[in-house]
């Protein structure tokens, strides 16, 4: 098949493009390293529940990342998260700013699916290789290659930083991009654990206890039922305890969680059904505007061009499309 544009990664930053650049009716390929696609907005499923271990939320301050959540409303894989979120202090609890805050429905991928049902996605697809001769773009897996006139990176800096020719223009700026990891908990508790928030900020500097940055009870959000909780370590615990094993980080979390139910004058709970997952790439945010002119076909994209936050990643993919777009034009 003939491609007009390989897009690398499958996550809001890379079907945020490929959307854009299928609706302005070029033939676009995604590949996507992993089975499924979403990236960070991520749900685990397992006979005991499920829950979105990546992205929290997602805001939208810009009035084309309004117009795309108000589609996703209107097809029903978006919903407001209306329950009260946050803040601890240390001391006290408050309620955080009234922001209004959406969720994937019933799953946080499920926008991402939706969109993924309108492109061709190659999944398990892991990209080891880039070149470019003969003004086209050869994308080489262990065992496959792919060609097209152009190409969008949309995966997380230190990847694009390894991905890319170390002569290219965007190479030295992306590999100056650090990304910090979060370990993320999953758990589910026996019985209803009775607090005033559904999602809370754990201020960890003004906390003794820098184990925990977020707490979640993910089955508050629409479409979801059960008990099941979403923990968020620290920055600075995960660089420290990067490579614990998932059961020590389970406890860790548990009972970080259980010392402030304490705090609150409530009883142990009892967790069951726990597991771990490591995002290496959690978030980050390039220091420096990253400017890009796409002359040799080749676009990035991701939330870390763009505030490091859902909206970002998905305007970046909507920017990166219209270089390309532009470029083609010119
Ligand atoms: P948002 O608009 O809800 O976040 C900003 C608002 O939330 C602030 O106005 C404030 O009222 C409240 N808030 C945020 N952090 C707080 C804190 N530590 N203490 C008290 N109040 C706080 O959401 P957004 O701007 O779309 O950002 C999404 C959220 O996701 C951010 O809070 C960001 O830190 C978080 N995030 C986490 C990771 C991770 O790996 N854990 C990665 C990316 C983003």
């Amino acid at each position: 098949t003939n491609w007009d544009v390989i897009v690398i990664g499958a996550g809001m930053a890379g079907l945020s493009a490929a959307q854009q650049l299928r609706a302005a009716g070029k033939d676009v390929l995604v590949l996507e390293k992993s089975r499924g696609v979403g990236g960070r907005m991520a749900t685990r499923r397992t006979d005991a529940g499920q829950w979105d271990h990546g992205a929290q939320y997602f805001t939208a301050r810009s009035a084309t990342f309004r117009r795309q959540i108000a589609l996703w409303l209107r097809a029903n894989v978006v919903s407001r998260w209306h329950e009260p979120i946050y803040a601890w202090d240390g001391t006290t609890l408050q309620a955080s700013s009234p922001q209004q805050r959406f969720v994937g429905k019933p799953t946080m991928n499920a926008p991402l699916r939706a969109m993924a049902a309108q492109l061709v996605i190659e999944l398990s697809a892991q990209v080891s290789c880039i070149s470019r001769s003969c003004g086209a773009w050869s994308v080489h897996s262990e065992s496959k290659t792919w060609q097209a006139p152009e190409l969008v990176l949309a995966i997380p800096a230190p990847q694009v930083a390894r991905l890319l020719p170390a002569t290219h223009p965007l190479q030295a700026a992306t590999a100056q991009v650090t990304m910090q990891p979060c370990w993320a908990v999953m758990i589910s508790s026996k019985h209803a654990i009775h607090l005033p928030f559904a999602g809370l900020f754990v201020n960890e500097t003004n906390v003794n206890d820098d184990v925990l940055s977020w707490i979640a009870l993910d089955s508050s959000k629409a479409g979801r039922s059960g008990q099941h909780w979403v923990l968020h370590a620290s920055v600075a615990w995960s660089l420290a305890h990067l490579d614990d094993t998932p059961d020590m980080v389970i406890d860790a979390l548990c009972q970080a969680f259980s010392r402030l139910l304490k705090q609150w004058g409530q009883s142990k709970p009892s967790w069951q059904a726990a597991t771990a997952h490591r995002w290496l790439y959690a978030r980050g945010n390039a220091e420096a505007p990253i400017t890009q002119d796409a002359s040799d076909g080749l676009a990035i994209a991701g939330d870390w061009l763009a505030g490091g936050r859902v909206e970002g990643a998905y305007l970046s993919g909507v920017a990166a499309a219209d270089i390309l777009l532009t470029h083609s034009a010119n």
